[in-house]
């Protein structure tokens, strides 16, 4: 086979080897991206129920001083009734005390309910903050693991960009750039194999002048659809 023919097969093995550690690593920052992601839900989580209770015990504080008032003005009804001269002021301040509790009785609902909201909503905090902690530990872990898994493939994806260094240093300039322009839309498929006399990037048939070309392999021959360079799979014994 013509040796700048051969140089093109084993570059493009060589680029689409690159290629395939483009999903490794994203596939291997997932996981910690993912486990990030989700302690920072966790955290955000936290913060709104803790503005969430901040904004309940304001409420409960309102009722509070409200029911403080109310007891005041119960109070003061009590010492008055026994300066009461007719059964007009008599009812009268019978009406307001009973209004006034009425409001303290809705007071204390209003606390009660409002108790049992901000309990419900320290219980989901507590909930979780223990999570928080168990992902936060397992983060570790998992970064550890991401970090050893991106060294590996950094290592594999050194050895082979000497590889395509290597290559490139014995190729010819003019094949390089003929090379490169096509792999600028075909990428993977740039080099492909003919097989049953069909080009493999395009799958068209190829005439049977261009296909003996192909087999005899002393050029560097095209595919005349789609312009990607084609060559035969090595005999198979
Ligand atoms: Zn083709």
């Amino acid at each position: 086979m013509n040796n700048h023919l051969q140089q093109l097969i084993d570059l493009s093995i060589v680029d689409k080897d690159i290629d395939a550690f483009e999903p490794q690593i994203e596939e291997a920052n997932y996981n910690y991206e993912a486990a990030l992601a989700k302690t920072q839900s966790i955290e955000s989580d936290i913060e709104n129920l803790t503005t969430e209770i901040k904004d309940e015990e304001l409420k409960k504080s309102k009722n509070e001083l409200h029911l403080a008032e109310l007891s005041q003005k119960l109070e003061e009804n009590s010492k008055k009734s026994g300066e009461i001269k007719t059964e007009r002021e008599m009812k009268s301040l019978q009406l307001e005390e009973e209004i006034a509790k009425e409001q303290v009785t809705f007071a204390n609902e209003e606390i009660a309910r409002l108790e049992k909201i901000i309990e419900a909503k320290k219980e989901q905090i507590e909930v979780a903050e223990s999570s928080l902690k168990e992902l936060t530990a397992k983060l570790e872990s998992v970064k550890a693991d991401v970090d050893a898994k991106l060294e590996n493939i950094n290592k594999a994806r050194q050895e082979v960009f000497v590889a395509k260094e290597k290559l490139l240093g014995t190729m010819n300039q003019k094949g390089l750039a003929f090379y490169q322009k096509i792999r600028r839309w075909a990428k993977n498929t740039t080099v492909v194999v003919v097989e049953d006399q069909a080009c493999m990037g395009c799958h068209m048939v190829i005439g049977d002048k261009v296909y003996a070309d192909v087999i005899k392999g002393e050029d560097i021959t095209t595919c005349p659809h789609c312009g990607r360079i084609l060559y035969m799979k090595a005999h198979e014994e």
